[in-house]
């Protein structure tokens, strides 16, 4: 039997739709939380840092998230704290392995997202999706060239978040893989 793919997952995009027109999505819930990459920038004391980042979350992503055919990762700046604080909010186990990036936001020499290097390092080869809201025709380009097994990076945009479609598309490239795993590039 052939393992999983890897479904890599970035919070702030995919599952937190920061940029979303609405003041309300419908069926999200608001959160104020305080990971450290985001309060560490914050002024000691101030007003933004005792109310929190504000983050929304869709309470059903968790459960639509395990129901499709792959391992899920977190591929994001939370890293860690993505399962203490994102995962129960959206009911997915707090225990999901996590892509510990070696600098965030590191300029990178070839133009590519600073995620991008670290992450095909991390997936070792496996076949992968990748939701993110950052990732261009660069960094498919280099995954392309750099990863031997089928990829795809899903760009999701972090004015809806995972949608519907994203959900259908996500199974249909999984079952495509498991039936023909060479049809898929
Ligand atoms: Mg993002």
């Amino acid at each position: 039997m052939t393992a999983k793919p890897l479904l890599l997952l970035d919070v702030d995009g995919p599952l937190n739709p920061y940029a979303a027109r609405l003041p309300r999505l419908r069926g999200y819930t608001a959160h104020r939380l305080r990971p450290a990459n985001w309060s560490s920038r914050q002024t000691p004391d101030s007003r933004a840092l005792r109310r929190g980042l504000r983050v929304v979350l869709h309470p059903s992503h968790g459960a639509r998230l395990q129901a499709l055919p792959y391992e899920l990762a977190w591929a994001t700046t939370w890293m860690h704290e993505a399962n203490e604080l994102i995962a129960p909010a959206i009911g997915l186990p707090g225990d999901l392995p996590v892509i510990e990036w070696p600098e965030l936001f590191a300029t990178d020499p070839d133009g590519l997202y600073w995620k991008t290097r670290a992450l095909v390092e991390w997936a070792a080869g496996r076949p992968f999706v990748w939701v993110d809201d950052m990732v261009t025709d660069l960094d498919v380009a280099y995954v392309r060239e750099h990863h031997d097994a089928p990829a795809l990076l899903l760009p999701i945009h972090p004015r809806h978040g995972l949608r519907a479609a994203d959900f259908v598309r996500l199974r249909e490239w999984a079952e495509a893989l498991t039936s023909d795993p060479a049809a898929e590039e």
